[in-house]
C-alpha cells in the first residue's frame, strides 16, 4: 500500500510527491493525461518545444520568496537565466514604461516617468513587500485608486498583472501582490522547456521508489469510517493509500466523492459555487531563423488606457504580452537568434461558448477563424514592438481555454483555477484540509495561482501529513 496518494500530477501534486519522498513516505501519483506535469508540460512540434503554461518565475535568487524551496525540490540545479535588469516592457497607449528588478530599482524607475507620485510609489513598493493574509479582504483596484491619483501610473503598475485575473470588483490585494512582488525581487526564465521541472520532480519521486501513473484518471474516491480510503481510476483500478492529496480542480474533486458521506453539502457548495478565473488565448509563434534577435524581457502592449477590463471582455483584442524563449545553447554564447516566442491575452469562457461541446481537433472551421482572428490582432499588437514580426513568422500554434479544459480538466479552461474575491475571502480561499481527516488538497485553487502560489500551498499541504505522522 502507497502511503501518499496524489490525484493530478501538476506542479502542485509533484513538488508534493517529491518534498514527501524525500521525508521517506512512499507516494503514488495518478495522472489523467499521457504526460505529466499539468500545464508545466511542454509538447514538441517541428524538432521545438513548446511550453504550455510556464514563461517567467519570480524570487529565485537566495533569500528571495522561492529560493530556498526550490533548493529543497532540487530545481534549482535547473538552467535559470536571470531576465535583463529591465524585465517588464509595458506599452500603454503608445507610451513606454519599463520595471526594474529590486523594489528601490523598480520604484525609482517609474518615479522618473511620475515625479509628482514618488511619496505613493514608494508606500506601494512597501506594501508589495508586506502583504499579510489581512489583504485577502482588500480589494486590489480600490486599494491601487486610493494610493495612485494618476490614473496612467494605477495601470501601468497593474500592466503586468494581465498573467492574472484583473477583476476591479474582485481581485483581493493580496494576490495582485504576490504576482507582483516576486518577479520584482528578481525574474528568470528557464533555458529549456518546462519538461525540465516535470522531470526534476518525478525523477525525486521515482528514485525513492514512488510511482508516477500516467493515463490514470481517477474516477471516484471512497470513504471508510469518516477517512477516505482509496480511489477508483476509469479503467477500474482501485488504489488504497493512508492519505490523498487532490491537486485537480476542488469541484473535479467534489464530483469524485459523490459517494462520501462525511463531505457534506456544505463544503460541495462552497467547491462548486465558486467562479473560475478566465482563460487564456496563447499564439505561440516559430520564427524564422535570424529573424529577431532574443531578448530578456517580457512586453505587456494594450491599446486602451485601461488594462483592467480584459477579463470580462476581450474582443477584439486589447493588450497582449509577448514572451521570448532562452534559445537552447544559451544566450552568452553569441548566437542569440530568437526561434520561439509566444503571445498571450486573456479570453473570458463565453467567447469559447459556440464550442464547449467539442473536443481537440474536431472544433471546425468557425473555430479555426477565430483563433486566426485572435492572433492576427495579438500580431498586430505585437507589431507596436517588434515591427515587421507577421512576416518573421514561419508556424504558428494556438490555443485557447478550450485546450486547456480538454487537455487538463480545468472547468471552463481557467487558467489560473477558482476566482479569488475579496468580497468574500471565507469562501473563495481554502484550507488545504478538507472534512476528510487523511484528504488534503494542494494546487492553483487553493490560495495562490503561478509556480510560487502552488510551490508555497505545496510545502503547506505537506507539512500536515508530515504532522501528522510524525504524531503517530
Ligand atoms: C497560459 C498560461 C501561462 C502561464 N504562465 C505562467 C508563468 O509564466 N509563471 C507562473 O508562475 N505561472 C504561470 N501559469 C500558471 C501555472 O502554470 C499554474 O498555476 C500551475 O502550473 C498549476 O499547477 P497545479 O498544481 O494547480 O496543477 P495543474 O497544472 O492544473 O494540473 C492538474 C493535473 O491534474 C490532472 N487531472 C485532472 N483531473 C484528473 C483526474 N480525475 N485524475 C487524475 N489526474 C487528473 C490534469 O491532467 C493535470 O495534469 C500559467 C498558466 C497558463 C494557463
Amino acid at each position: 500500500m502507497s502511503e501518499v496518494l496524489i490525484i493530478g500530477s501538476g506542479l502542485g501534486g509533484l513538488e508534493c510527491g517529491a518534498l514527501l519522498s524525500q521525508e521517506g513516505i512512499r507516494v503514488r501519483v495518478l495522472e489523467a493525461s499521457n504526460q505529466p506535469g499539468g500545464c508545466m508540460q511542454s509538447f514538441r512540434r517541428g524538432g521545438l518545444h513548446y511550453d504550455t503554461g510556464l514563461h517567467y518565475v519570480g524570487g529565485l535568487a537566495p533569500g528571495q520568496a522561492l529560493h530556498s524551496a526550490f533548493v529543497r525540490l532540487g530545481l534549482m540545479e535547473l538552467p535559470w537565466q536571470r531576465m535583463d535588469e529591465d524585465f517588464d516592457y509595458v506599452i500603454i497607449q503608445g507610451r513606454h514604461f519599463t520595471f526594474r528588478q529590486g523594489y528601490d530599482a523598480f520604484m525609482h524607475g517609474l518615479a522618473n516617468d511620475f515625479p509628482h507620485q514618488r511619496e505613493a510609489l514608494q508606500s506601494f513598493v512597501h506594501r508589495l513587500q508586506h502583504v499579510t493574509a489581512a489583504d485577502m479582504e482588500v480589494c486590489a483596484y480600490d486599494y491601487l485608486r486610493q494610493i495612485f491619483s494618476d490614473e496612467l501610473l494605477l495601470n501601468v503598475v497593474s500592466a503586468a498583472a494581465m498573467k492574472t485575473e484583473l477583476r476591479p470588483e474582485s481581485l483581493p490585494l493580496f494576490n495582485f501582490a504576490h504576482t507582483c512582488s516576486s518577479y520584482i525581487e528578481s525574474s528568470w526564465r528557464l533555458r529549456g522547456d518546462g519538461n525540465l521541472l516535470v522531470d526534476k520532480l518525478v525523477d525525486t519521486i521515482r528514485s525513492a521508489g514512488g510511482e508516477v501513473l500516467t493515463n490514470s484518471k481517477v474516477v471516484s474516491l471512497t470513504e471508510k469510517e469518516g477517512r477516505a480510503a482509496s480511489v477508483v481510476c476509469s479503467d477500474g483500478r482501485s488504489f488504497e493509500a493512508e492519505y490523498f492529496i487532490s491537486d485537480i480542480h476542488p469541484a473535479s474533486l467534489c464530483r469524485l466523492t459523490e459517494e462520501c458521506p462525511s463531505v457534506r453539502k456544505s463544503f460541495r457548495r462552497r467547491m462548486t459555487s465558486a467562479q473560475n478565473t478566465c482563460g487564456m488565448f496563447t499564439a505561440q509563434l516559430r520564427l524564422k531563423p535570424g529573424a529577431l534577435r532574443y531578448f530578456g524581457h517580457n512586453v505587456f502592449i494594450y491599446n486602451e488606457p485601461n488594462v483592467w477590463t480584459m477579463a470580462e471582455d476581450n474582443s477584439p483584442v486589447k493588450g497582449v504580452m509577448l514572451s521570448a524563449r532562452v534559445p537552447d545553447e544559451g544566450i552568452d554564447d553569441g548566437d542569440c537568434s530568437l526561434r520561439q516566442m509566444d503571445l498571450l491575452t486573456p479570453m473570458p469562457w463565453h467567447e469559447c461558448e459556440a464550442w464547449k461541446d467539442t473536443r481537440v481537433g474536431h472544433r471546425g472551421d468557425g473555430y479555426k477563424a477565430l483563433c486566426r482572428q485572435k492572433t492576427e490582432q495579438c500580431l498586430a499588437l505585437a507589431e507596436q514592438y517588434i515591427p515587421g514580426l507577421s512576416g518573421m513568422v514561419e508556424q504558428c500554434y494556438t490555443s485557447t481555454p478550450l485546450t486547456y479544459r480538454d487537455y487538463l480538466g480545468s472547468p471552463e479552461g481557467g487558467a489560473f483555477g477558482m476566482r479569488k474575491d475579496c468580497r468574500m475571502p471565507m469562501l473563495s480561499f481554502h484550507s488545504v484540509t478538507t472534512p476528510l481527516p487523511n484528504l488534503l488538497l494542494t494546487g492553483q485553487s487553493v490560495v495562490l495561482p503561478g509556480i510560487e502560489g502552488v510551490t508555497m500551498t505545496a510545502f503547506e499541504t505537506c507539512s500536515k501529513i508530515l504532522n501528522k505522522t510524525k504524531e503517530n
